[in-house]
């Protein structure tokens, strides 16, 4: 163990015993189980879906334990209207594809049920023995990550290998009690985020369980324990380790659900957004103006998901990597000779591949993002048909969105936002004299305006 780590493991168990000796103990079996009856909780099955209860009480039917467990539950207890829901069950995968037609294994590192009804689909998990159980099909890594863990195992060793003592509370519906091994519905009431375990090595076990208490702060908007807060301050370099394909799909997680703003000022706080965007994180911490731009799109994004609108990914790496690719353009195009549009695209391409290396980005978003950010020098072209054209290209929408963030914080100036806002409403003909394709400069910006639209950002 590196120097220092021990130190963090002390600390961990020191706040730890005060919390609850099941804490401690990464596998103290049923003896830990407190059972709350229906009557002391308010999960109702109003809250769950309808396709999550076939599965609940088909499972149940046919002899097995069947739960509802993790946000579902979490979700409940807290009034949030959970719309994600995963089972746990002492049925096998094969088990549960036999008992429902409509149902799919999927994963390498842990096999599950997929039981899908139209759009909605179940997640079904068989319960698995704890991380630290000795057995050979559990493997680690050098730093202790955990690459495979499918050995299955009863509800009461399936329960140490959660992450966070909120996401551990069981709902059974044999009865509609709740099973509660780790003191998670006190700490849900309680709002508290309190990983299952020694924190250090639940860490190192999986680093993206540092993203995951971020997300849940960010969402629920649950305090951090302490001891994970401690254990996180020595360890946010492992999450280099983690495939970036896995990354990328946290990175949606964090970003797109509607809580962007708080999340990023968590992950910055805990001194992870650096591991996830380097160059990023570089240029932040230095410019000021920079950090309003970004803070500016991440409120924009998550009022977008407040009114059921639609958010693409590529605009919010856009505006993540701006700064480095602008700066990068800047110094190409004075070595190159190129035009500004051509140093952007360039410079985008080289920083997104220096971005891949963290967190793996498909195509169908960087190529488009590029494009996007090309496009913003043509935004200070408003004349003639090269500049109305601009109106037709296909990224014109997201480009638009992106010159108005940067409007607002004077990277633009004011009056180009306001041509651009006004030439989409205005008719040919307004609009032939704002790009002074008739030779009449003197009626630029003086047409009669029709009906605004609202701006707004499409995929
Ligand atoms: P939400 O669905 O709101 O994102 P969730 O808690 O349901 O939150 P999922 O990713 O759907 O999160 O996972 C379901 C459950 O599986 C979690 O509640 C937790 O018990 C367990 N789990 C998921 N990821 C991990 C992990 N990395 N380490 C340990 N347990 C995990
Ligand atoms: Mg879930």
């Amino acid at each position: 163990m590196p120097r220092g780590q021990a130190g963090l493991l002390s600390y961990g168990a020191l706040n730890h015993a005060n919390d609850s000796q099941l804490k401690n103990n990464p596998n103290p079996g049923p003896d830990a189980l407190k059972v709350i009856p229906r009557a002391a909780h308010n999960v109702s099955r109003n809250e769950i879906s309808d396709g999550a209860l076939k599965v609940l009480y088909r499972l149940h039917k046919a002899g097995y334990k069947s739960f509802l467990v993790g946000g579902g539950v979490r979700d409940a207890i807290l009034d949030l209207h959970p719309k994600d829901f995963d089972i746990a069950t002492d049925a096998t995968p094969d088990e549960v594809r036999s008992l429902f037609s409509n149902c799919r294994l999927i994963g390498r590192r842990f096999r599950l049920a997929h039981v899908r009804f139209g759009r909605e689909v179940i997640e079904v998990a068989t319960f698995r023995a704890a991380a630290n159980h000795a057995d050979d099909d559990i493997a680690h890594d050098t730093e202790g990550r955990i690459l495979r863990d499918n050995v299955y195992g009863t509800i009461d060793e399936d329960v140490w290998r959660r992450d966070f003592t909120c996401n551990a509370l069981y709902y059974n519906i044999a009865d509609f009690s709740i099973w509660d091994y780790t003191n998670g519905f006190e700490d849900v009431k309680n709002k508290r985020l309190v990983l299952i375990g020694d924190p250090v090595q639940r860490l190192r076990e999986d680093p993206v369980r540092m993203l995951r208490a971020v997300r849940f702060a960010g969402k629920l908007g649950f305090t951090i324990d302490d001891s994970v807060v401690e254990a996180m301050r020595g360890h946010t370099n492992l999450l280099s380790n983690v495939p970036a394909a896995r990354l990328f799909d946290e990175f949606l997680k964090l970003f797109q659900a509607g809580y962007a703003e708080p999340t990023f000022e968590l992950l910055r706080e805990h001194k992870l957004f650096g591991e996830l965007f380097p160059a990023t994180e570089f240029e932040l911490s230095r410019d000021e103006r920079y950090m309003g731009f970004t803070r500016a799109a991440l409120r924009n994004s998550d009022e977008r998901v407040a009114e059921g609108k639609s958010v693409t990914p590529m605009f919010l790496l856009g505006v993540f990597l701006w700064l480095p690719i602008k700066k990068l353009a800047a110094i190409t195009r004075v070595e190159e000779k190129m035009s500004e549009s051509q140093a952007l695209s360039l410079a985008a391409y080289e920083i997104v591949s220096q971005q891949q290396r963290r967190i793996s980005i498909p195509k169908r978003f960087t190529v488009p993002m590029r494009e996007m950010l090309a496009l913003q020098p043509r935004f200070d072209n408003r004349r003639g048909k090269r500049g109305m054209n601009l109106l037709d290209h296909k990224r014109f929408r997201a480009a638009y969105d992106f010159m108005l963030l940067r409007s607002e914080v004077g990277e633009v100036p004011g009056e180009i936002a306001k041509f651009w806002t006004d030439v989409q409403s205005q008719s040919p003909e307004e609009r032939a004299v704002s790009f002074q394709l008739h030779a009449n400069p003197g009626k630029q910006g003086s047409a009669r305006r029709r009906r605004r639209r609202k701006p707004s950002r499409e995929a």
